[in-house]
């Protein structure tokens, strides 16, 4: 193995010590992890590719840490999901409708980042306003996972909305991205593609400068290949954001210590109503011995109950698509990207909307006015709001028993490109074990614990009380040991 195939195989925290060390350079690091996203572009994870600009924040970066002023993430090449708006570089949430915007600010998360000294090689691929859960949507396309079944050239979804962040981080073409969570955008991606992603608690990173989808909802968090590098990520993503009126002012913790590797006496839900028709039986049996390592680590394993966990889905599905049509009202062609001209200007309204929107966000639209139109406001949109408080009270009495909760992250692996691509529902079920989680605002770690019989990574995912990721955090560790996932894609040999 040559010492650039070395550098695309590290974590984080190995590449940190291994720059402390002056072991090699962040631009040495960055060109490694530059040459592994070049050789994935058939995965299509990229809607912009930064990479002069990030050899150039590496040598920066380089020089400041000669100087003795290195950041927390100083010199680590990472991908930004192309929801987070970015200054001076283009961004498009993969839609049509955002076409030459170039924003003139930096989201906040994105901003901290860099702060941290991260280098971004670029923006990521995902589904359009990330409404999706298999990348398929995107306005530039489908990014294709890096995985294939053991003895088949079909290609497969990353999972979505953020694909492109999960393709790529797994085919080691970055070390870790950033990826946004509204019903399950970075947990199940993160489950399709065997790395870990964290969605934490609604209010933890701020949403300013993240182009809006369902804004009670949305989350950004980060997708990486180890528990401790999402811990890393955090760190810098986190924090209270004046900006933000939901994001939360509470101490950010240096999340990493919360890997003591010790779960004993800690008290671990597992929800009954998860145990849902159609999971594959392969991910149930994952999920029992999930259960097993960590009761032989040393955690009392509880049974709850999350009684409305089976009306969560048309919840989701009722506020989400009520915010989006809300939010995506602003894109007008008078104010953003695209203009279709007409010759009055509602005509240029619809003929922008119509060309500038694909299909799967026209319907969100639809479904979100039609719910908070004047008759059928009370049926359903005031109707979901009701379930979502009772699902929220479902994890708060189960919290009163347990201090986490082990789920499956999806009900089955990867899916074939295109496969339930004329089946709104039948991808809207993907979403079943984490939407929950979504309306009630609480965090969520998918970790990568085993493989398909055909060779496809699955994932569970753990659930913890609101701001307590360190305990989330603490009991992915565990499973992460216990699991040992060394599989590797097709596309994960590096450079
Ligand atoms: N798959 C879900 C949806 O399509 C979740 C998307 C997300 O979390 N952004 O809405």
């Amino acid at each position: 193995m040559n010492k650039m195939s070395k550098l695309t195989d590290l974590t984080i925290a190995e590449a940190l010590d291994g720059l402390a060390a002056k072991h090699f350079t962040s631009v040495e690091l960055t060109d490694a992890h530059i040459a592994a996203s070049e050789a994935a572009r058939p995965l299509n994870a990229y809607i912009t590719e930064n990479f002069d600009a990030a050899r150039e924040a590496a040598k920066a970066s380089d020089a400041r840490r000669a100087q003795g002023e290195a950041g927390a993430l100083e010199g680590i090449p990472v991908g930004i999901k192309d929801l987070f708006c970015t200054e001076g570089v283009r961004t498009t949430a993969a839609s049509h409708i955002l076409d030459g915007f170039i924003p003139p600010y930096e989201s906040t998360v994105s901003g901290k980042l860099k702060a941290a000294g991260t280098i971004s090689l670029g923006k990521l691929n995902l589904d359009e306003f990330a409404m999706g859960s298999s990348n398929g949507t995107s306005y530039h396309g489908p990014v294709i996972s890096p995985w294939k079944r053991t003895g088949s050239d079909v290609d497969l979804v990353p999972g979505g909305s953020s694909g492109g962040s999960a393709a790529i981080v797994a085919a080691r073409g970055v070390m870790a991205a950033t990826g946004t969570d509204t019903g399950g955008s970075i947990r199940q991606p993160a489950a399709f593609c065997g790395i870990v992603g964290l969605k934490p608690t609604y209010g933890r990173c701020s949403r300013w400068g993240i182009v809006a989808f369902a804004s009670s909802l949305d989350q950004a968090g980060p997708m990486t290949r180890s528990v401790k590098d999402a811990a890393l990520m955090l760190n810098s993503m986190a924090g209270f954001d004046p900006k933000d009126s939901t994001s939360a002012n509470i101490a950010v913790p240096d999340f990493t210590k919360a890997l003591t590797g010790d779960v004993r006496g800690l008290k671990v839900g597992v929800p009954a109503e998860y145990r849902v028709d159609g999971t594959s039986p392969e991910i149930v049996k994952l999920w029992d011995q999930g259960i097993d390592w960590l009761k032989q680590a040393g955690a009392e394993i509880v049974s709850v109950s999350l009684p409305h966990t089976k009306y969560a889905l048309a919840t989701y599905y009722i506020i989400a698509p009520a915010e989006a049509s809300a939010n995506l009202a602003r894109y007008d062609g008078v104010r953003f990207g695209l203009r279709v001209p007409g010759n009055t200007l509602d005509e240029m309204y619809e003929n922008t909307r119509a060309a500038g929107f694909g299909h799967e966000v026209q319907r969100r639209i639809l479904i979100g006015t039609y719910v908070l139109s004047a008759g059928y406001y009370d049926a359903y949109y005031l109707k979901a709001q009701k379930v979502r408080a009772l699902i929220a009270d479902d994890f708060k009495k189960a919290f009163e028993q347990c201090d986490v909760l082990l789920t499956p992250t999806a009900p089955t692996p990867a899916f074939g490109l295109n496969e339930k691509n004329d089946d709104p529902i039948a991808m809207y079920l993907n979403d079943v074990f984490t939407v929950p989680a979504s309306l009630a605002g609480l965090p969520g770690l998918a970790v990568p614990t085993g493989l398909s019989s055909d060779g496809l990574p699955l994932g569970l995912q753990i659930l913890g009380r609101p701001f307590d990721e360190e305990t989330v955090i603490r009991v992915g560790g565990v499973l992460e040991t216990a699991a040992a996932f060394t599989a590797r894609p097709t596309f994960g040999q590096g450079a």
